[in-house]
This record gives structure tokens, C-alpha cells and sequence, in this order.
């Protein structure tokens, strides 16, 4: 196990909200070494006690254990000032001899091709491992670029681009429920369901988040990542390997079966809306246009729905749906298979029977999956499969640093994996900033307009 960690934007959100609070509870869990030791840096001059101070208290807010194991945290914590877009403070911090590091670039992305290319002079070796996090470029053109920075630098294995989905615990049940279930497999292709819809929608509005959001959208916050991973892991092939090569490499070709958007039928697959003033719930919001920080001539989109066809016999004729927005009416974060309608006979007797939808909670622990028969009337009633329902012990950046300190790379994003979800979204949002579709309008607190079909 890796023995060393060295943040890079060590006094930022990330690090604060979820990083710390993650390393506290694998260490309440006693899954950490316990020689394991926290380099933080950034470019602010602060002094190691400065900095364990600031962390103290993030960890008091943010993390639920104890005070002594946060006490243990704030113990493998030291503090270096450095620019991470010089080579010599870089290589200052790494250390020319250093022991196995996990180097994690929590920094404002548009840093991050100058950081790899100051990280490249300080000899990384494959048995360190490299953290990036998300976004990995901001188009196809750009994350090929940063790839092609990366491989002069470290072996695949050792980089680690992170989408936190793949190590949230309810997505990978659907990994679980998918080949350690055998069940689902026979109908888990056409002939069965006729369409998927993978769905991020949130009551929450911009909360003061302009600074990143009105650069991306939702589009790019959620589908082209968060999302486009969700959908791999519903149109992969079974791995004929349990390593992690094979694993990702039928990820990535569940994504290489995806048709690149045509843009002649872009207007028709895409909806881009953008919330106005409205009400939820109790509460009043105002129009996304009117938030401090937002540029309305950016014209970002707050719901984002793309709808993609797959070239694989398994999928062909079965449309996907992506659809991510904020400030909707009610929360929903599921992976919904529409399954194909009874037989006509069947539908004659009971009319009321809606198709089957197999539904799995991205949020919040479930699967619902169909109908029962209730009662003397024998009416019919959508019933759940409880035994699916535990709630997730660890959040997501808990797994995900346990993966890296232990050089476990499954559930990252592949180079060849994260160039092909720019691939089938590049063309959407060249078609968006074309203004070939146009942007909509959905008042907050309801229904955007109807998904792309
Ligand atoms: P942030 O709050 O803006 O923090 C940026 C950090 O980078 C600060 O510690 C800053 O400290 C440091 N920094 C800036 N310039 C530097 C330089 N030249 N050399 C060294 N350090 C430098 O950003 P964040 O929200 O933590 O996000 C970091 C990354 O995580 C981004 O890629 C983001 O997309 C991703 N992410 C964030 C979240 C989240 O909830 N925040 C969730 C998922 C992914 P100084 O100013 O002192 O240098």
C-alpha cells in the first residue's frame, strides 16, 4: 500500500468537503497504513500548524467520527508551499529519492496541463500513481492533448482520472446486480427492453457554484462523464477477465458502440433548457440568469437530454436518454430499463399493466422493478425488491482513495475510455454553441421540456 500521499490544491473545497472527511473515515475504519503520511500543498505561504488548524475544523463540519480520529488525521499532515506549475517547486516537493506517492491534482482545471508538464521532470515512477480529477479536458482535442502529455510520462495503469460515479457504491451495484445475479442477463439486451433512461435531476439550484457551473452546464458537468459512466456500465459486455484491463477495456468498447450524434439529428436527440424564477417546494428562486456570477450571454444550460443509439446487436434499436438538470420539481437519480409491453392477451385482461421498468436508485438505495396482484379484486400494484435496498457504507472518494493508495486502477477512466465520451458529445455541443438547437426555458420547481426521443 501506498505509504504517501502529496494534494496539490490542498486548501481547496475538494480537499476540505470530501478528501479529508473520506481519509478520516477509512482511518475510523482502520483501512488506512498507519504510516500513511498527508503532504498538502498549494501556493499560499502557510505554515504546517496553520494548516492542520484549517483541516481540523473542516474535518469537525464535514467528517462524522470521532474527535480522536480526527486527531489521527490531522497527525499525518504536513504543509509545503509550491506552485505546481514549476518544475523545480514540483520536483522540491516529490523528492528526487521519494517513496511510493500518490500525487493528487485537486486544482482549478485550467492548471492542470502546466502541472503535468511540471510533474514530468520529477520522475514519477509505476509504482507511484497520479490522481486527476474531473473535467479531463474540455472537448475531444483537448483531453487528447492532455493524454498525449500523460503518456510520455507514466504508464496507464499509475493514472488514475477519476469519475467519483464508478466508485459510489450504489452505481456499482449495478455491476453487482448486472453479473453477480445471473437472472437479469437474459433479458438485459433489445429483445427485452425497449428503452433506457439514466437520469440525474436535483431539486438543488447553482448554490453559489457559478464560478464552475456557468463555464460547463449540464451538459458537461454530468452527462459527458458522470452519465456517459452510468451508461457503460448498463451496455458493457460481461469482461472475459476479472482484472482491471479487461474490465475497462469492455468499457471502453461499450462506449466505442455508441454512434457519434449525427448533426442533422442533433435538434431532434437534444434538449437544452435553462431554468427562469420559479418555486420549490416552499422555497422561491430566483431565474438562473439572475444568480451572482452568471453570465446570461453564455447562454449555459441548466438541463441537459441526450438521447444516443448504440451499434451493438445486444442494443441496437434501443435508444438511450442522458438527462441531467437542476431546479427541478422533485429529486430523481435512477437508471430506468423500460422493458417491451405484454402480449396483447394479457393487456385484454388486465389493462391497467404498464410495462415493467426496472429501477435503480443512483441516490438513494433501491430497486423497484414491476407488478403484483393485490387483494380480492386481484388488483394489480408495482412492487420493490427490498433485499437490493442497504444503504452505502462508504462514500465515494472513500473508495476511490483506498482503489489508489492501493494501485487498484478498475474503476477509473482509461485515456481511450474518456476520449470516447468527448466523441459522442463533442458534436452535441457544437451543434448547441452553433445555435442549431435552441436554448429553452423551464420554470423552476417544474418539468423541463420532455426528453429527447
Ligand atoms: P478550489 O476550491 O478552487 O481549490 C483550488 C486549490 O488549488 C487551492 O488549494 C489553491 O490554493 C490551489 N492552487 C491554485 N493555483 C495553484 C498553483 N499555481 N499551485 C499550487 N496550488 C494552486 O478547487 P476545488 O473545488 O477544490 O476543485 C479542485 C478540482 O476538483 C477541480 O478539478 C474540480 O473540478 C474537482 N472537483 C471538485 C469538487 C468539489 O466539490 N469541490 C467535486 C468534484 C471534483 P492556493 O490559492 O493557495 O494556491
Amino acid at each position: 500500500m501506498i505509504e504517501r500521499m502529496v494534494i496539490f490544491g490542498a486548501s481547496g473545497d475538494l480537499t476540505s468537503r470530501l478528501l479529508m472527511p473520506a481519509v478520516a473515515q477509512l482511518t475510523e475504519a482502520g483501512l488506512l497504513s498507519p504510516g500513511l503520511r498527508i503532504v498538502g500543498c498549494a501556493s499560499t505561504d502557510r505554515s504546517t500548524e496553520d494548516f492542520c488548524a484549517h483541516i481540523a475544523a473542516e474535518l469537525k463540519e464535514h467528517a462524522a467520527v470521532p474527535a480522536a480520529t480526527r486527531d489521527a488525521v490531522v497527525r499525518m499532515l504536513s504543509y509545503q508551499s509550491a506552485d505546481v506549475t514549476s518544475a523545480e517547486d514540483v520536483r522540491r516537493v516529490i523528492g528526487e529519492d521519494h517513496p511510493d506517492t500518490l500525487v493528487y491534482l485537486a486544482l482549478p482545471p485550467f492548471l492542470l496541463p502546466s502541472a503535468l508538464s511540471a510533474l514530468a521532470t520529477t520522475g514519477l515512477r509505476t509504482s507511484d500513481a497520479l490522481a486527476i480529477e474531473k473535467p479531463f479536458g474540455s472537448d475531444l482535442t483537448s483531453a487528447r492533448q492532455l493524454n498525449e502529455i500523460l503518456r510520455l510520462q507514466l504508464p496507464e495503469p499509475t493514472i488514475f482520472r477519476i469519475d467519483h460515479f464508478l466508485s459510489n457504491e450504489l452505481i456499482h451495484r449495478v455491476i453487482a446486480l448486472r453479473f453477480l445475479n445471473r437472472i437479469f442477463e437474459p433479458i438485459w439486451n433489445a429483445m427485452h427492453v425497449e428503452r433506457v433512461d439514466i437520469s440525474w435531476l436535483e431539486t438543488l439550484t447553482l448554490e453559489g457554484r457559478a464560478r464552475y457551473y456557468d463555464g460547463a452546464g449540464a451538459l458537461k458537468d454530468m452527462v459527458q462523464n458522470h452519465l456517459m459512466e452510468v451508461m457503460t456500465l448498463v451496455l458493457m459486455e460481461t469482461p472475459a477477465r476479472l482484472d482491471a484491463d479487461s474490465f475497462r477495456s469492455v468499457r471502453v468498447e461499450a462506449l466505442r458502440s455508441v454512434a457519434t450524434p449525427l448533426p442533422e439529428r442533433i435538434r431532434s436527440t437534444s434538449v437544452r433548457a435553462r431554468y427562469t424564477a420559479g418555486r420549490i417546494g416552499s422555497r422561491q428562486v430566483p431565474s438562473y440568469v439572475d444568480e451572482p456570477g452568471v453570465d446570461p450571454s453564455r447562454n449555459t444550460e441548466t438541463y441537459a437530454s441526450l438521447t444516443v443509439e448504440v451499434n451493438h446487436p445486444r442494443w441496437a434499436g434501443v435508444p438511450f436518454t442522458l438527462r441531467s438538470g437542476k431546479a427541478q420539481p422533485v429529486p430523481s437519480a435512477e437508471i430506468a430499463l423500460h422493458f417491451r409491453p405484454l402480449p396483447r392477451y394479457v393487456l385484454d385482461r388486465w389493462p391497467g399493466v404498464e410495462p415493467n421498468v426496472l429501477r435503480l436508485g443512483l441516490k438513494e438505495p433501491y430497486v423497484r422493478l414491476g407488478t403484483t396482484l393485490n387483494g380480492p379484486e386481484r388488483t394489480t400494484q408495482s412492487c420493490q425488491l427490498e433485499a437490493c435496498s442497504t444503504p452505502p457504507q462508504f462514500p465515494a472518494y472513500a473508495h476511490l482513495i483506498l482503489q489508489m493508495l492501493n494501485n487498484q486502477p478498475m474503476l477509473f477512466i482509461r485515456g481511450d475510455e474518456v476520449e470516447e465520451a468527448w466523441r459522442i458529445v463533442d458534436p452535441v455541443m457544437k451543434a448547441w454553441s452553433g445555435g442549431n438547437v435552441p436554448l429553452q426555458e423551464y420554470a423552476a420547481g417544474t418539468a423541463p421540456p420532455g426528453p429527447a426521443r
